[in-house]
């Protein structure tokens, strides 16, 4: 499935230390025939990894802690935004506010209409009433009189009826005398789109002009959903999409054209058969759920969090002023423990960085390390130069360690001082760029 698929294509990624333009193609390449192998558009999963490329490439990788990750999560955020960033409300202005279904046969309307009344009655306090517009089905109306009934929400219905305008035109003044606030009209829906369908519903949105018109569409039946939302939004212009069947073995590639080829926000999902299972459509669950991978976007969050770019600023600065000392030092260490998994970190850390690269990176190295500075004078930690013989051996002793412990460390540290100097691209206090693709 798709989010194994992610899986396996970040894993390679993972390795890396740096996001180059061979491993970035590559990955792009495989998140794409991920993307096409569960239903999505062709041209959804190219202009989505076209952004994902330009996010990457625009990111300054080098201060990431680490770089593979970090396309997980610009992948992952990149999902959320191509399916609308955020949650989207329904119209329930109006008095009464009218929320008319579309979708073909079978999508779930009837089930989400229950869905959708049950849903304003108990958590909104609305009093909603359904109205039975399908009328080529005896056992459609008869479908919604028993949601209704199970769930104490009125039904209006012409059982002798054969006009669904006129039926969806005199339940609303129903409702009005009726004080219901909220009506919900059921329509019917063929097996595939036809003209006869088309012509009705529009029908029925012109006569009682709803404030809300949603457009139902069933997860499972992937590359054929957006053809139809296609339809149905040419002929309707509907206000969201319904996703419904999201908690079977759906791949959720359908939500992801959906939405970028209609350009309609996802309002709802439907996750089961019962009353209770209706969701708010929200693009960052959806994102994880089509990824797979919660655990992984945490952790990079964590990661960011803790690595706070700000300080790095501040401490380039430092650097290419030629302050940096042993304070920094020390709280760069602090900062690389704090983050775990040294050995992979600590080589993007500045100022620490480049001077531990060769050590053999345990805690145990950074305990004496710690045990040096910390038996410098607040002096002689900000002034690393008046660092004498005399000096030395006094924190040699007081940290336990050896003379020759404590002069490498400083060697180490001058060298370090002196080569972040050195590096081009830190003498404006910036980071190196990234090489362009
Ligand atoms: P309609 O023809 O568009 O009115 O579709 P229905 O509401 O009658 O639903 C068709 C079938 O899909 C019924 O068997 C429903 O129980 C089922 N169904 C609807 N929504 C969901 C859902 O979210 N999950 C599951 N598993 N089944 C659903
Ligand atoms: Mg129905």
């Amino acid at each position: 499935n798709l989010s194994e698929r992610l899986d396996r294509s970040f894993k390679l990624l993972k390795g890396e230390g740096r996001i180059t333009e061979i491993n970035v193609a590559e990955t792009l390449k495989d998140v794409r025939r991920a993307l096409l192998d569960a239903d999505v558009n062709y041209i959804v999963a190219k202009q989505f990894t076209d952004l994902v490329k330009e996010k990457a490439l625009g990111q300054n990788v080098l201060t990431s802690v680490r770089p593979g990750e970090l396309m997980v999560k610009i992948v992952h955020d990149e999902l959320a935004t191509l399916m609308g960033g955020h949650s989207v409300d329904i119209n329930l202005k109006g008095s009464p506010a009218i929320i008319l279904m579309s979708g073909l046969q079978g999508s779930g309307k009837t089930t989400f209409s229950g869905k959708l009344a049950n849903m304003l009655k108990s958590k909104q306090g609305k009093h909603p009433m359904l109205v039975a517009c399908d009328v080529y089905r005896p056992a459609a109306i008869q479908q919604l009189m028993i949601l209704g009934e199970q769930l104490q929400v009125p039904v209006y219905s012409e059982p002798d009826s054969k006009n669904p305008v006129e039926i969806a035109r005199h339940a609303v003044a129903e409702a009005k005398t009726k004080g219901h606030d909220v009506v919900i009209i059921d329509t019917a829906g063929r097996l595939a789109i036809d003209e006869e369908m088309m012509r009705e519903i529009e029908a029925i949105k012109a006569a009682v002009d709803p404030g809300e018109v949603l457009f139902v569409v069933d997860s499972m039946t992937g590359q054929d959903a957006v053809n139809t939302a296609k339809e149905f939004n040419t002929r309707l212009d509907f206000d969201g999409v319904v996703l419904t069947k999201l908690d079977g073995d759906t791949r959720g590639g359908a939500a992801l054209s959906i939405r970028s080829v209609v350009d309609k926000p996802i309002k709802f999902v439907g996750t089961g058969e019962k009353m209770e299972a209706i969701d708010v459509f929200h693009p960052e669950r959806m994102a994880d759920r089509i990824l797979g991978m919660g655990d992984i976007v945490s952790l990079v969050e964590r990661a960011q969090e803790q690595y706070d770019e700000r300080e790095a600023r501040k401490l380039e600065e430092k650097i290419a002023k030629n302050q940096f000392d042993f304070n920094d030092f020390l709280a760069q260490i602090h900062q690389i423990k704090k983050m775990g998994n040294l050995k992979e970190l600590a080589s993007m850390i500045p100022g620490v960085g480049k001077a531990i690269k060769d050590m053999d990176i345990d805690d145990d190295a950074f305990k004496s390390i710690e045990a040096i500075i910390y038996s410098m004078t607040p002096e002689e930690r900000s002034h690393p130069s008046i660092l004498n013989g005399q000096r030395r051996k006094r924190i040699a002793t007081g940290s336990g360690t050896s003379i020759q412990e404590v002069n490498r460390l400083i060697t180490q540290f001058d060298q370090t001082r002196k080569m972040m100097k050195n590096i081009q691209g830190f003498k404006g206090g910036k980071m190196p760029k990234m090489p362009r693709m």
